[in-house]
């Protein structure tokens, strides 16, 4: 059942940030709803003061500037999914969060609230992780920009701090001549393992560039810089010949954990697999010369 609390509404990020400064432990940011209230209604967590950020104009915006997206934190699952600039520019993204969770979630839960609630089994950090992408984080009128590689800290553990609001994801558009893919496995409600990468082919059609990370096994996504530093520069047939061992270090990476998704050893070896299928469809993108 769900106690009583307070629910406070800003209409600016300063106000928000200040009413989560002044409540410390007693209050947390409330989006859509869709992990806290359930946290709360099953009696796990309690805080006396929700700030709803909802009433905050314009934090749910999808912009495009430059070599750069911005998507606000407060745009539903389903803002991006059936955002056209985002299918234009981000079309992996856009394919990623068609598949977040099911129709009821997407519609109210955000990609703000996706990431700072940093469950373990989510799709869009890892994929952020292989963009290089930067979530902003709003404190009274300040605010710093946290890569993504840092923003994970742990299993329900972020790198913001009590009274910081995430206002905005930055996502710099990849390189002309690259692929990216993100693929996930899982059986139950949530992936059990997600792989993303992001290939970048130079002249002659080397591997000009790539970046792979590993989510959902482990307590937080990872990039995986020696698998990409096993790959780096080889010529496309010398990376598909690397792929297992490449595969091999993505797995140790994820650190995963046995659980109800499946031992260690078994999302160890999905995460090989994965990596071969995210390496095959972001070459296929390649050579069409589009991310795709
Ligand atoms: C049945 C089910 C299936 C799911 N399946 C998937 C899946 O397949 N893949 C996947 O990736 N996810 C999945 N999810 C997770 C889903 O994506 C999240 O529940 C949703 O995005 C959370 O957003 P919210 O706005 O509802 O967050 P809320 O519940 O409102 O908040 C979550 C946490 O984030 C904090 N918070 C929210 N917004 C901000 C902000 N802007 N600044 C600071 N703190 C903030 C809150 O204080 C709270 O601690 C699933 C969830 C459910 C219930």
């Amino acid at each position: 059942m769900l106690r009583r609390f307070h629910l406070e509404e800003p209409e600016s990020v300063k106000d928000a940030s200040d009413l989560l400064a002044r409540y410390g432990d007693s209050a947390r940011a409330y989006a859509g709803g869709t992990e806290l209230l359930l946290a709360m209604k099953e009696g796990l967590v309690h805080y006396e003061h929700l700030v709803n950020l909802k009433k905050i104009q314009g934090l749910d915006r999808i912009q495009h500037e430059d070599n750069l997206i911005r998507i606000g934190a407060l745009a539903t699952h389903r803002q991006v999914a059936e955002s056209r600039l985002l299918q234009e520019h981000l079309p992996s993204f856009v394919r990623m969060e068609q598949n977040v969770a099911n129709i009821r979630v997407r519609e109210v839960g955000t990609i703000g609230g996706n990431l700072c609630f940093a469950e373990p089994h989510a799709d869009p950090g890892t994929l952020l992780l292989v963009f290089g992408a930067k979530l902003v984080a709003a404190k009274g009128s300040s605010q710093r920009e946290i890569p993504a590689q840092n923003f994970f800290v742990d299993a329900y553990e972020t790198a913001l701090e009590e009274d910081e609001v995430l206002t905005q994801i930055q996502i710099p558009l990849p390189a002309e001549r690259s692929g990216v893919a993100y693929m996930k496995f899982g059986y139950l409600e949530r992936p059990s393992v997600g792989v993303a990468l992001l290939l970048a082919l130079g002249e002659g059609g080397s591997i000009a560039d790539i970046h792979v990370a590993v989510g959902c096994a482990g307590p937080a996504p990872k990039r995986v810089e020696e698998a990409e530093e096993l790959l780096r520069g080889k010529s496309l047939e010398e990376g598909s010949l690397l792929l297992p061992k490449a595969g091999e270090v993505a797995g140790r990476a994820a650190q995963a954990i046995s659980d109800l998704h499946g031992s260690q050893e078994y999302k160890e070896h999905i995460a090989q697999v994965l990596l071969k299928r995210t390496f095959e469809q972001a070459r296929k993108q390649c050579l069409q010369e589009r991310e795709g």
